[in-house]
């Protein structure tokens, strides 16, 4: 039911999306034939070209973000959190770290800071809890660890690369996971560490909502703020991170595609890395992040163009509202949406920070 009320919601705001991006599309095509500008441009798209030696792109969650619904200071307070990310995951490859470092320094700032869906700012179950979701995955071996439902861990990205590193297995979920953390001294928490007043109040207009339309429709507002990351290192290594509180008033134990490989975060050498943020649901049955570096590996499309593929296109008609940011084998990157917002940034080597929010703002270059 509240897959068809879904489309019909997103569908006009999705048409308006891919009307746009072609237009952006096309005056990028303009300005890059007629100045030729590709030099000083660091992630240029064009398959073959080489883009940024290392850099890193981050989301902090996407959905119904818009200017009427901000103040300035939460606007401003979001641009300062993005790029005290950026710079935590750039000073390290810029050092010559590795991009899997630099993806778990990148979004544990974010679990850090109350302001997104993830880490201390977690949304909270019908139950009044929080369950956070969490995964990495290195495009060296396309090894890959995560975590599903944990409930006292304080950086669930941390636990997903223990679990990458530590142990045999890909994913390990609520106590046993926090369980398997303690014997590695993973910082614990209690549970009022996650209270933040304002997700506590998203969860009683979810309950109300939920009780007047007696139905399960999920508006994307009550997830965002989900954090992901992926970057390219100096030896040309891929890696992706993302972690999340799920979706406020989950119930039963609902397990998003955050943890999921190849749905919220995939990372291959071969082709690309890849973090999504949106209606969880919908990712996992398109396998988005794994489909977009499919796409690049078996039908030779550029990064853009195959996360435009999926996330303007298929996912869009399937109904599923959310977006995704990426990094390729060359260098180049790419932040797609089919959702009013998505707090978003990249640094990439020769260029400077760079965070947006709104779907207008574009995407740097
Ligand atoms: N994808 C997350 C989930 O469904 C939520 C989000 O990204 O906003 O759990």
């Amino acid at each position: 039911m509240f897959g068809r009320e879904g489309h019909d919601v997103g569908s006009d705001w999705l048409r308006r999306a891919r009307i746009s991006v072609l237009l952006v599309g096309l005056s990028v095509f303009v300005i890059v034939g007629c100045e030729d500008n590709s030099a000083d441009a660091p992630g240029t798209t064009t398959a073959g070209e080489p883009g940024a030696e290392f850099g890193l792109v981050i989301h902090g969650g996407a959905g119904t973000i818009t200017r009427e619904s901000m103040t300035s200071e939460l606007e401003e307070g979001y641009r300062r959190s993005l790029e005290a990310a950026l710079e935590a995951g750039y000073a390290i490859l810029e050092d010559g770290g590795s991009a899997m470092d630099a993806v778990i320094a990148a979004v544990m700032v974010m679990e850090d800071d109350s302001l997104y869906n993830a880490g201390r700012g977690a949304v909270f179950t019908s139950e009044g809890t929080n369950e956070l979701d969490a995964a990495v995955m290195d495009g060296v071996d396309r090894n890959a660890g995560a975590v599903a439902g944990v409930t006292r861990v304080r950086n669930p990205i941390e636990l997903a690369r223990l679990v990458m590193d530590e142990s045999p297995h890909v994913m390990m979920a609520g106590e046993g996971a926090e369980v398997f953390g303690e014997q590695f001294g993973i910082a614990q928490v209690d549970a009022d560490y996650y209270y933040t007043e304002r997700r506590w109040e998203a969860l009683e207009r979810a309950r109300e909502d939920e009780e007047i339309t007696l139905s399960w429709h999920l508006e994307d507002d009550r997830m965002i703020g989900t954090v992901g990351a992926v970057a390219r290192d100096r030896d040309g290594n891929l890696a992706a991170a993302t972690s999340t509180g799920g979706m406020t008033n989950k119930r039963f134990g609902r397990v998003g595609d955050v943890p999921v490989i190849g749905a919220g975060t995939y990372a291959s050498n071969e082709s690309c890395a890849v973090s999504a943020t949106g209606h969880g649901e919908y990712f996992i049955r398109n396998v988005v992040s794994r489909e977009v570096c499919a796409r690049m590996e078996h039908r030779g499309e550029s990064l853009q163009e195959a996360a435009e593929a999926v996330v303007m296109v298929q996912l869009a008609d399937h109904g599923g509202t959310g977006g995704v940011v990426a990094v390729d084998r060359d260098g180049h990157f790419s932040m797609v949406m089919n959702t009013p917002g998505m707090y978003r940034g990249h640094y990439m080597a020769g260029g400077t920070p760079f965070t947006a929010i709104y779907a207008d703002e574009g995407d740097g270059r």
